[in-house]
């Protein structure tokens, strides 16, 4: 039976997805890591956000921060995506307590939590993907740690590393705030 799905822009759509993927296969080849281990900036890549990603011999975690680059002159710009991967990673020091709501994409409501407003920490291996819709392009950087990072990275960073640990903190929730009217 013919496939009636194999339309002219199908077939084109699905060459560009094959290439994409063997290229992404070259270069996590390339960068000389366990494959496994970039699954968590494939996901950060593809839907956004913070992941990570534990098997018996692996954690790994992508933390995503994003840059925005605007030129006064011309009014014109874009958002750069810059994703961290740390595998094996090991926290080194944190700093503050920073109260905030949060949401993980494992719960369906936010919740209070306190996370450092900076952190160390280094990783058995780090590379810095850096995601340019100007230029349609994705770089990856092996890079060497120790790395800091303050405010939403932070936060990330923290949250991810909890995930690794298999040990989450449960907050508190919406509904145990107070609503005060101010006159
Ligand atoms: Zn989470």
């Amino acid at each position: 039976m013919d496939d009636p799905v194999c339309s002219g822009a199908e077939f084109d759509k699905l060459k560009k997805q094959l290439s994409f993927n063997l290229a992404e296969k070259r270069v996590i080849k390339d960068l000389n890591i366990q494959p496994d281990a970039f699954i968590p900036v494939l996901f950060s890549l593809k839907f956004g956000g913070d992941w990570s990603f534990k098997t018996k011999d692996l954690e790994a975690m992508a933390v995503k921060e994003k840059i925005t680059r605007f030129n006064e002159i011309d009014g014109e710009g874009y958002t750069l995506e810059r994703v961290t991967l740390f595998v094996n990673p090991q926290l080194i020091s944190t700093h503050g307590k920073i109260l905030r709501l949060e949401k993980c994409g494992t719960k369906n409501e936010r919740e209070l939590v306190e996370r450092p407003f900076r952190v160390q920490l280094d990783a058995q291996d780090i590379v810095i993907a850096e995601l340019n819709p100007g230029s349609m392009e994705i770089t990856l950087k092996r890079i060497e740690g120790p790395l800091s990072f303050e405010g939403s990275a932070a936060y990330g960073v923290s949250h991810e590393m909890e995930h690794l640990a298999g040990c989450e903190h449960t907050g508190k929730f919406i509904w145990e705030f107070e609503y005060k009217l101010k006159d």
